[in-house]
């Protein structure tokens, strides 16, 4: 089998985002101008790894209210505990292993912030977030929000490592995560020495994006913390000699205009000056 190889690897940022949380942001894109920026990952718009980290008792470390429009979150947690509440009265805990996704569609205001057991005595807390795109013919859609707790996407193992499907067909299981765009995105654990093989569809974007060790793809190591983009080909193999945790973006690019700011991401630049309109005006809606 021609397996794919890596086209290119960007380092994460170390940046902040809400109430002063660290995070490592995920951008391969990063210093092209406008939509092009998000040309690289299409239909994947960014991805955020906050922590691991500590979280002090009576620390609020979090992300209050703040809007969406035109796109998907899926926030995956590895450590810790989280509780979402948005303005179409979506609600929700999130323990390792689970994941939220959010449909920001038409327009949603979130927060996510710690358990109050995690307020007072503290804890750590790790996650990724990802960005989906929507299509231009769903960015209008009903904005909602779906729990998909640990128990519908649990571990499996393979021979030298173990693997949490959240979307898309892995070993021949489907994970629970539906979203417009056709996408399969899915957490690995290599052991030392261990390997994945994996077929996904040709013409569709790949990206590995590891947490924690180093990984290797047809000869070229991939260090810790970085966005590996793979060039064209179906099968994907990834390799660690010391162990890795890292997670895998597969999806088929929507290959639309992206206009994007801030918690924006629509087609054109009227379409985001209506956005910040409406959401200036309520039209987003409140949290209750
Ligand atoms: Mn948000």
């Amino acid at each position: 089998m021609a397996f794919r190889t890596v086209a290119s690897i960007v380092s994460g940022q170390p940046t902040q985002d809400g109430n002063g949380v660290p995070l490592r942001r995920l951008v391969p894109g990063r210093g092209q101008r406008g939509g092009d920026a998000f040309r690289a990952m299409d239909p994947f718009l960014l991805m955020d790894h906050f922590g691991p980290l500590h979280i002090p008792p009576g620390s609020d470390a979090g992300f209050p209210p703040h809007p969406h429009r035109g796109f998907q979150t899926l926030t995956y947690l590895i450590q810790g505990a989280f509780r979402h509440r948005d303005s179409t009265g979506g609600h929700g805990t999130l323990r390792p292993g689970g994941a939220q996704l959010m449909t920001a569609g038409s327009g949603i205001v979130h927060e996510e912030m710690p358990v109050p057991e995690q307020q007072e005595s503290g804890g750590p807390i790790e996650g990724v977030q990802l960005w989906i795109n929507l299509p231009k013919a769903d960015k209008g859609m009903r904005p909602g929000y779906e729990d998909l707790q640990p128990e519908a996407m649990p571990w499996r193992a393979f021979e030298g490592g173990r693997i949490r499907g959240l979307a898309g067909t892995w070993l021949g299981v489907e994970g629970p995560a539906r979203t417009p765009a056709a996408i399969a995105y899915a957490h690995l654990e290599l052991e030392p020495g261990g390997a994945f093989e994996h077929l996904l569809p040709e013409g569709w974007t790949v990206a590995v994006v590891t947490l924690h060790g180093e990984v290797e793809i047809q000869g070229r190591p991939v260090p810790e913390g970085s966005v590996a983009v793979l060039g064209e080909g179906a099968g994907l193999r990834v390799s660690s000699g010391a162990g890795a945790s890292f997670m895998v973006l597969a999806g088929r690019p929507l290959q639309e205009p992206i206009a994007h700011y801030g918690p924006f991401v629509m087609n054109t630049v009227e379409e985001i000056e209506q956005a910040l309109l409406d959401y200036q005006e309520g039209r987003m809606g409140r949290l209750a």
